[in-house]
């Protein structure tokens, strides 16, 4: 964001002296300058796992590398940067009448935390082959629900923690099992007593609820908007189904440990596109400044 202020200004002020010229020779304001460089603005920094929320005028289609989103009818768009990014990314932006701006920022490489766990019993690492199919069946529903595209701007309005508890998870860590790499941890862990309420962090509508599958346990999906979207693992209690529009701070559930959980805790994730979105970092954001 200090890059995107400090190039916005920069052009700003190199924009400034000419329109002044303009407007003492042509005897009229030129407002054509000012008003380019004001068209949109976003929060959020560029730095692996981010969430960007922007402002821009309605139809506007504004990309990050290969992914991009359309602004809404009041003007909201939301991108997001993945856990392991390019060093270098690309914003582009372009508005209803054709025009593209477009600039380049430096993506802040993030160092995770690493364990490496040795003389693991293999059976401990890998499901049984009877529930395979079962695996897999969930893993297509998942990824159909990740395909929403909620055309509500819940991301709007902020987040606010889902739910009360010690922090015992962070995005990002991960662990190599006898010298194997196991995926990221990529939600922010909440630990509390079994049937501790969990809220919507933000407005959305859910397109997951699950009682209990065979890794998250008791499962809840919300699209905030434009699939940016919240999972919320090893619930003990899903009290929403799929079709219902949340707003933030309904309760949705409970904490459990349901699923292949070693205790009561909420895993709280969100992705976006493909990319996996730090909830730390979103619960930084205040979208309020762009209102
Ligand atoms: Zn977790």
């Amino acid at each position: 964001m200090i890059e995107l202020l400090a190039a916005l200004a920069l052009q700003i002020a190199s924009a400034d002296p000419i329109a002044e010229v303009i407007n003492a020779d042509a005897g009229f304001p030129m407002a054509s300058e000012a008003t380019e460089q004001s068209r949109f603005s976003c929060i959020g920094d560029y730095i692996e796992g981010a969430a960007i929320i922007c402002r821009a005028e309605p139809g506007s289609v504004a990309s990050l590398g290969d992914q991009s989103a359309t602004a809404d009818e009041e003007g909201w768009l939301v991108l997001g940067l993945n856990r392991d990014s390019e060093t270098e990314m690309e914003f582009s932006i372009r508005f209803p009448d054709g025009v593209v701006q477009s600039s380049t920022h430096e993506i802040t490489q993030r160092e995770y935390n690493i364990q490496r766990i040795e003389g693991v019993p293999p059976q401990t690492v890998n499901p049984p082959e009877e529930v395979w199919a079962l695996i897999r069946e969930q893993s297509r529903m998942k990824a159909a629900a990740y395909t929403s595209r909620w055309d509500g701007n819940g991301f709007a309005e902020g987040f606010i923690q889902p739910a009360e508890g010690v922090i015992t998870g962070v995005y990002g860590s991960q662990r190599f099992y006898n010298g194997e790499p196991r995926r990221p941890h990529y939600g922010l862990d909440f630990a509390n007593e079994a049937g501790t309420p969990v809220y919507a962090p933000a407005s959305g509508v859910v397109v997951l609820a699950h009682a209990d599958m065979y890794y998250e346990g008791g499962l809840i999906f919300i699209d905030h908007g434009q699939g940016f979207t919240s999972a919320f693992l090893h619930l003990g209690s899903v009290d929403v189904e799929v079709g219902d529009i949340v707003a933030q701070g309904d309760q949705i559930g409970e904490i459990g440990a349901g699923g292949r959980a070693t205790g009561a805790h909420l895993d709280w994730r969100i992705k976006w596109r493909n990319r996996y979105i730090d909830p730390a970092l979103v619960l930084e954001l205040d979208p309020a400044s762009l209102r």
